[in-house]
């Protein structure tokens, strides 16, 4: 069976607001040339520019979706935000919550978006597809029920999940999001829900500001179910993978997932102009293998990985890259132009010990 690769050009004409860099334009702060949000198009279209030119798209099942139903988005949102989000996008756009701008026609677009993650889900748990990767935007981890921020305006990942469940499948997913800034619009939707254990590897107090502490476990049913794992700033290829290997993967093992989802951020690389992390192309290959071989063990290789963030134009294609070789395992490979500059840059055996006795500490809170 095929990997499943689901994009749409439309995602990509999501647009809207006056920013610089993640500053909106006015007062003391001048407009960019080339102005607006980090959250461009370029990273995600160079993605798939990059797999075309390569070749590997060629080994991916291609396709698009249609938008998430309204019955889709309720099941997350509240109607009276999916509401007011609608009327502003058909009057032009505007912006809701925290630096979630967008333009006309937004509504559809993020509507879009989450629907090629029901799409990517659907599939693989059909059976059409052995596991899948969806080139969502606007992304959606960010995203709480009725406040958006973070670029996120509907939540792509819980509106999968959702549909999933709607229609009996999927009874127990793991959700791992090891994009930089924390997963905090997931975990508040599942943080009272036993059926969906939530992990979040991330940069603390990077974004948001107050949210993302290891102690935050989950409440009532859900306690124990969330899973917060924050790596100092300046972590690397080394620390990355310690976590992956002491807490990601005994908590997805011991919860015995029905599909594993990630949320598929590449910001934690080491040229990412919104976190200070230093993961490379092969630190996201490495634990895409990790996943792959844990959905193989626990759930007959279904996973799925949805886009969230990551905002080095030049640098995520080739994340993404490695990331969709080690999904599909596809031989059509590109080298990382960034590889060795980047092996260089590591923070060195006495900060890895360093991160290593504080992921050791997190083991042994996980376990109290
Ligand atoms: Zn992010």
């Amino acid at each position: 069976m095929a990997t499943g690769f689901f994009s749409d050009e439309r995602c990509f004409w999501h647009a809207g607001g006056n920013y610089a860099f993640t500053l909106p334009v006015g007062g003391a702060v001048q407009p960019l040339a080339a102005g607006g949000l980090p959250e461009n198009p370029e990273t995600k279209r160079r993605l798939k520019n990059l797999l075309e030119v390569t070749g590997l798209i060629r080994d991916l099942d291609q396709r698009s979706a249609d938008p998430a139903s309204r019955a889709a988005l309720l099941r997350v949102h509240p109607a009276n935000y999916l509401d007011t989000f609608k009327e502003m996008s058909d009057a032009g756009g505007g912006e809701l919550g925290r630096r979630t701008p967008f333009a006309a026609g937004g509504y559809e677009i993020a509507a879009l978006s989450a629907g090629l993650a029901c799409a990517a889900l659907a599939a693989v748990l059909d059976g059409e597809l052995e596991n899948a990767y969806a080139l969502s935007r606007p992304p959606g981890h960010h995203c709480l029920p009725d406040f958006p921020n973070g670029f996120c305006l509907l939540n792509n990942i819980a509106i999968a999940i959702e549909a999933a469940r709607a229609r009996g499948q999927a009874r127990r997913v793991a959700v791992i999001d090891w994009d930089v800034h924390h997963g905090n619009g997931t975990e508040a939707i599942y943080y009272d829900r036993d059926d969906v254990l939530t992990i979040s590897l991330h940069q603390p107090r990077n974004y948001p500001l107050d949210t993302g502490d290891a102690e935050d476990r989950g409440t009532g049913s859900g306690r124990g179910f969330n899973v917060n794992v924050p790596l100092p700033a300046g972590s690397g290829h080394a620390a990355y993978l310690e976590a992956f290997d002491r807490i990601v993967l005994p908590q997805v093992h011991a919860f015995r997932p029905d599909v594993i989802i990630v949320a598929c951020g590449f910001d934690a690389s080491a040229v990412d102009p919104l976190g200070r992390m230093l993961a490379t192309a092969d630190t996201f290959r490495q634990m895409t293998l990790r996943a792959k071989e844990a959905s193989q063990t626990l759930c007959d290789g279904r996973l799925v990985l949805v886009h969230e963030g990551g905002y080095s134009e030049v640098y995520v294609p080739f994340c993404g890259h490695a990331t969709i070789e080690a999904l599909s395992g596809s031989k059509t490979t590109v080298a990382d132009p960034l590889g060795e500059t980047l092996a260089q840059r590591q923070p060195g055996p006495r900060f890895d010990a360093f991160v290593a006795a504080e992921i050791d500490a997190l083991a042994a809170l996980l376990d109290a």
